[in-house]
């Protein structure tokens, strides 16, 4: 039986009463003696582990700290169970158990294959979401993200009693410019304006793409006249700056609408729709209030 301890893959050490290593398995000796041989107090082997940035890793940087933070805790549990990492890149699931006598034992599993595991399915998880909330075009937040974005800020600004707008955006004559220059020029188009938007816009509000050549901001805590103002500097700023460059020089209708407390997306959007459709018929190239507003 104790063959078997000192061959198992489990580290496995023993500390006497005054919390001294007075044994330790193979697999225990190889991953966190290097060369030491026991008696060894704990403290004194954290401290040298820390001082030769092996060990367990310690995350405030300071030694002391670390063991002021955990011997009550060690000292106290008869047994207890946590994970943690090394400074080589290990984790281990640690099992520490007290005997009544105060004898101490360590136990040791080699978990870096499962943690290694879980921070890919992490970053797979996150990366799927990004995409599913992401334009491909534009890297402007989707129809249904920038929806939700929106619902959230007319959430927010119910809660705060502030105002909330929301715009739409069309390019004017766009399928000209597909049909006259190209798709690929179009595409340059979209994403010109969306980078532009980005650019132009404060850090709080949002833009995202609705699909074809149409957009949807989002202007928190900002009144109707602001919004429609804003959504004017920034057509001047693009005509502006499509006359220097090599795009085809365009323009964008808006239809803007302020969110009632707590109205829904939708409806919001509908006003806003309406708004547009009376900025095309009314020549393009400009911003409108929905009627109500
Ligand atoms: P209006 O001034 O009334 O808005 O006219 P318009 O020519 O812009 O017409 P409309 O908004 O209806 O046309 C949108 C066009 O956008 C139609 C479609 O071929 C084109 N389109 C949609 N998605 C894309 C895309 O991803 N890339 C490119 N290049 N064109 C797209
Ligand atoms: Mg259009």
């Amino acid at each position: 039986m104790l063959r078997a301890l000192e061959s198992s893959e489990l580290h496995v050490a023993v500390y006497n009463p005054d919390d001294v290593l007075v044994w330790g398995n193979q697999a225990w000796n190889d991953t966190w003696m290097r060369g030491r041989t026991p008696p060894l107090p704990f403290t004194e082997m954290v401290r040298q582990d820390f001082a030769a940035g092996e060990g367990i890793k310690i995350d405030c940087n300071d030694v002391e700290a670390f063991l002021a933070d955990i011997l009550p805790r060690r000292h106290a549990a008869t047994r207890r169970s946590f994970a943690t990492d090394r400074y080589d890149g290990t984790w281990l699931w640690m099992t520490e158990t007290r005997s009544p006598a105060g004898w101490f034992l360590t136990i040791a599993a080699d978990i870096t294959p499962i943690k290694r595991a879980e921070s890919a399915l992490r970053t797979a998880h996150d990366d799927a979401l990004q995409a599913a909330r992401t334009d491909v075009l534009t890297g402007l937040p989707n129809r249904r993200f920038i929806l939700e974005l929106a619902a959230a800020e007319i959430e927010v600004a119910a809660q705060r009693g502030s105002p909330c707008a929301i715009a739409i955006l069309d390019i004017d004559h766009f399928k000209p410019i597909n049909d006259k220059s190209g798709h690929a020029v179009g595409d340059a188009v979209l994403r010109h304006l969306a980078r532009c938007g980005t650019e132009f816009l404060r850090r709080r509000d949002r833009l995202g793409r609705l699909g074809g050549d149409e957009f949807l901001t989002v202007f928190p805590d900002c009144g109707i006249g602001n919004a429609s103002d804003t959504l004017d500097r920034f057509r001047d700023r693009l005509t502006a700056r499509g006359k220097s460059g090599s795009l085809p020089v365009y323009s964008f209708s808006a239809g803007v609408a302020v969110a009632r407390p707590r109205e829904a997306i939708e409806a919001v959007v509908a006003r806003a729709d309406k708004a547009l459709y009376a900025a095309k018929q009314a020549g393009r190239a400009r911003t409108t209030i929905a009627p109500e507003d």
